[in-house]
């Protein structure tokens, strides 16, 4: 079975170095060492460290939320992935609807960033989904073939099955619409059959897939409790610890379903 996966993306939150270490140890006490149920956060990369020392002796993993493809030179401003590692980090959030449609990244950037990702010993958390405009046109899976064949170029399936990815609805970010668990669940369903062409069954059986688009405590339970659903990559809920913890409680009650099933 698939463990489910819970992670928090901070995106440029909170404000302060105080703050951002306040959000920490609030998840990490709320947490406890309940393992049942993975959990990732994913502050800004000015708070990465910080967070680090943190999270030390918990079981929470430590994500950045974007990653340059070259391991060295003269790239400014930009962060390897070796540095990632350096800095304690576990995971790293690529293609990014946020990226990919505020910063121009293409699903050829996310492949070279994969790749490197995968060579630093990072876990990828590979975003990908339709915009609102998409749907209503009925691209959606055209869409996220196209963004699954451009951005897992050139995997073997052992890489693959390091990868996790993330269905994240564009027009679900940040609006507090959110998929219906039926258009969650058919939108998974195909990621994993396309995976499973692709890389064979036993590998797609074994990928994560997370959602992502207002996840809530509200609204978490009924979508994590959907097959193909292994998680959740949670932005504006991950900012307030309570609502966090909720949707971790949510996580834990959706595993707890799926293994009696
Ligand atoms: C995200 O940033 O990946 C996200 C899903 O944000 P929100 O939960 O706020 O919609």
């Amino acid at each position: 079975m698939r463990a489910i996966l819970i992670a928090g993306n901070w995106k440029m939150n909170p404000g302060t170095l105080a703050a951002a270490s306040a959000l920490a140890q609030a998840v990490k006490d709320g947490l406890g060492h309940d393992a049942s149920v993975h959990v990732v956060l994913c502050p800004a990369s000015v708070h990465l460290g910080l967070v680090d020392q943190i999270l030390e002796g918990s079981i929470i993993g430590l994500g950045a939320q974007n990653m340059h493809a070259r391991p060295d030179g003269a790239y400014t401003g930009e962060i390897s992935g070796a540095m990632l590692v350096d800095l304690g980090c576990t995971h790293v959030i690529l293609g990014h609807s946020e990226r990919r449609h505020g910063m121009g990244e293409t699903d050829t950037m996310v492949n070279q960033k994969l790749h490197a990702a995968l060579s630093a010993g990072l876990i990828p958390i590979v975003c990908l989904g339709e915009t609102k405009e998409e749907r209503l046109t009925d691209r959606t899976e055209h869409v996220l073939l196209t963004q699954l064949e451009g951005s897992l170029a050139g995997l073997e399936p052992v890489q693959m099955a390091k990868v996790v990815l993330a269905y994240e609805p564009v027009w679900a970010i940040g609006t507090g619409l959110t998929a219906t668990p039926e258009q969650a669940q058919a939108a998974h369903a195909f990621i994993r059959n396309r995976l499973t062409a692709q890389f064979g069954a036993a590998t797609a059986e074994h990928v994560v897939v997370q959602y992502g688009g207002s996840v809530k405590p509200d609204n978490a339970l009924e979508l994590l409790a959907c097959p193909d659903i292994d998680g959740a990559l949670v932005g504006g809920a991950s900012l307030k610890a309570d609502d966090f913890l909720k949707i971790i409680t949510a996580g834990r009650e959706a595993a707890r379903r799926k293994a009696n099933s």
